[in-house]
């Protein structure tokens, strides 16, 4: 790192660590909703020694947000965006972090507690040393369910707005997303005949009807969407789940139900992407979106990609991205959105990990882009 002394970056490296570690002890989620409470109270009380600070709290179908603002500002300059969330895990017991070899390990750590604990250590920071600088941070609790509640009420519903947000949910410490995939999460049924299955011949089984048919979209999307090998920047589709209601192995069942998870970039919409399933599925199979987000562009910004370079020293680059985020309810509103985040990996998975030195880079990254972007001195 350039410029930056190095005994300041290791307690900052230290306070970071231990404040991702604290906030991975409460893997709020929507199967865990009193862990949510509990990290939402935490991060809470994290403003309360702030004097010039206002912290809202807001709350949708029981999930709460909040939005802490500079006094007398309804729409500062710069929000910060996170999530206090994480996805959930068969067993409690994987909700612990280690530190091992300059890494934060555990469920969380990169998506999004590392994030968060340096969105909230720069927003103390800052409202410390300057007092009624436009910076706002939101934090949600519905990330990783769809958003609709978090993000997606305060910019809709309580029309929260900002002159540009950074959400660090996306990308890598040298790649600045710039464009994301759209979302499509389905729910399909079939249904059958029951009877005894040693009489197969007399029933409908719904379970073969449906594997056929996901087997025709299977090839559909491959043969009109082939792999192009590299990016595959085009639509892709994922059987999830797939079941029946039964509880014995000799009936025929009376129906059977799978989950598709769809990602497709721009120009393709929602709509299309539907169309094209029901179409190739065909009439016996019922179809029902459960999540549904259109591709969005974020803002390329050359100054941010700059102070990436100058902090890391190494090249940055723009990127596409496969994964959705909550910026889809901000870009769309004409709000320019930043993302990139520290170095992490195997996200979602018990053994996700981020790592430290990138979170003190990263921290120092946002900090300058803060200054220069807020007229503030170093
Ligand atoms: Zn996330």
């Amino acid at each position: 790192m350039t410029g930056i002394d190095s005994r300041e970056d290791e307690s900052l490296k230290q306070r970071l660590i231990s404040l991702t570690r604290d906030l991975m002890l409460m893997p709020g989620s929507a199967s865990r909703p009193e862990e949510r409470e509990r990290c939402y109270e935490f991060i809470k009380n994290h403003f309360d020694t702030l004097r010039t600070v206002e912290s809202r709290e807001y709350r949708d179908n029981g999930i709460p947000s909040l939005v802490a603002l500079p006094s007398g500002f309804e729409t500062p300059d710069v929000l910060l965006c996170g999530h206090l969330d994480v996805v959930d895990h068969a067993t409690t017991d994987s909700y612990h972090s280690r530190l091992e070899n300059d890494r934060i390990h555990g469920p969380g750590a990169g998506d999004m507690k590392g994030p968060l604990a340096i969105m909230l250590e720069l927003f103390h920071h800052m409202h410390t040393r300057y007092e009624g600088a436009s910076l706002g941070i939101a934090i949600t609790a519905d990330e990783e369910t769809g958003g609709m509640h978090g993000t997606g009420y305060l910019f809709g519903r309580e029309g929260l707005r900002c002159g540009l947000a950074m959400i660090p949910d996306g990308g890598s410490l040298n790649r600045i997303t710039v464009e994301e995939k759209g979302i499509l999460h389905l729910e399909l049924r079939c249904g059958g005949n029951p009877g005894h299955a040693a009489r197969p011949w007399l029933g409908v089984n719904p379970v073969e009807s449906l594997v056929a048919r996901l087997d025709n979209l299977r090839k559909a999307f491959s043969s009109r969407w082939p792999a192009d090998g590299g990016e595959h920047w085009h639509p892709t589709c994922a059987t999830t789940r797939i079941g029946t209601p039964n509880q014995t192995i000799n009936a025929i069942p009376s129906e059977a139900h799978a989950t598709l998870d769809i990602r497709f970039p721009a120009p393709y919409t929602v709509e299309q992407l539907r169309s094209f399933v029901e179409e190739t599925l065909g009439p016996d199979v019922d179809v029902s979106t459960l999540i549904s987000a259109e591709p969005v562009h974020l803002a390329p910004e050359e100054t941010y990609r700059r102070i990436t370079e100058e902090i890391t020293g190494k090249p940055a680059e723009f990127v596409r991205g496969h994964g959705g985020s909550d910026a889809r309810f901000i870009c769309h509103l004409g709000i320019p959105v930043i993302m990139s985040r520290p170095l992490m990996g195997n996200l979602h998975a018990p053994d996700e990990w981020i790592d430290a030195t990138s979170m003190v880079s990263f921290y120092r990254i946002y900090e300058r882009y803060l200054h220069c972007k807020l007229g503030l001195d170093q």
